[in-house]
């Protein structure tokens, strides 16, 4: 009989070009430690800038350490980019690819998949940020997703399936007000959909095996809803992960959740 592994809920942190000084960034990752403790049925994770990766993942336990991207390239004239094989030596376990706000900066899917592929070989996780610009009256958006969403795993083996946790981010609900992001409810839809093409692709076992997460203005306020009803695996958060009581609080949500 084939057993297939149970996914742990998950909580990543992606601090974009925050904090300024790696003071701060250590008093943060401090506040979200402590916290972190005291739920370890959840798997937490940060996204610093890469300069403050290395110091960072020295003593970051329960909480490991992420980049925000990388670049596909194991070496040579490719000024200002940084390899896979830098992050996984700067103790960085996870890589976040295909973040909208690189998308918009000319990221294409393609990018993304060689990206992903970098990322599994040199052993980490890929966080692969998928999500539509907006919304459209006859679920264009829906084609406009599954699309993103094979061309960006168009690399990735059934095996290495469990190496990749997928992050529904719609654009639209990215750096707005709480009360504009998706409800639980409108999750559960969307996770159907993700899980649905992520099983005609790779199959239902490998599928079990790849967390989903919901990322788009979480706060401790709306997280709740999304993780009660969302059929989700937790959560990317922005702006407030910078904030070690409140993305304390949004993990407790979490591992609090049935
Ligand atoms: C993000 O940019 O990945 C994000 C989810 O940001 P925020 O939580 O601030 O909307």
């Amino acid at each position: 009989m084939k057993h297939t592994a149970k996914r742990k809920k998950m909580v990543i942190g992606n601090w974009k070009m925050n904090p300024q000084r790696l003071e701060d960034a250590r008093k943060i990752l401090g506040g979200i430690k402590r916290l972190a403790t005291n739920t370890p049925a959840v798997d937490v994770v940060v996204c610093p800038p890469f300069t403050y990766i290395s110091v960072l993942a020295k003593s970051s336990a329960p909480v490991s350490v992420g980049a925000q991207d990388v670049f596909w390239e194991e070496s040579g004239s490719y000024t200002g980019e940084v390899s896979a094989a830098m992050l996984k030596d700067s103790g960085a376990a996870y890589v976040i690819v295909g973040h909208s706000e690189r998308r918009a900066m000319g990221e294409t899917d393609e990018m993304v998949s060689k990206k992903v592929d970098a990322v599994l070989k040199a052993e980490m996780k890929a966080v692969v940020c998928v999500g539509e610009k907006e919304r459209d009256p006859h679920g264009d958006y829906l084609a406009f997703l599954k699309n993103q969403i094979t061309e960006s795993l168009s690399h990735v083996s059934k095996k290495m399936m469990s190496n990749i946790v997928i992050a529904y981010e719609p654009i639209w609900a990215i750096g707005k007000s709480y009360s504009n992001a998706m409800t639980g409810k409108d999750m559960q839809e969307i996770s159907i959909f993700i899980k649905k093409i992520l099983t005609d692709t790779f199959g239902k076992d490998e599928v079990v095996k790849t967390p989903v997460l919901y990322g788009g203005s979480v706060a401790p306020i709306n997280a709740q809803d999304i993780i009660d009803h969302g059929a989700i695996d937790g959560f990317l958060v922005g702006r407030q992960s910078l904030e070690a009581k409140s993305f304390g609080e949004i993990i407790t949500i979490v591992a609090q959740a049935k």
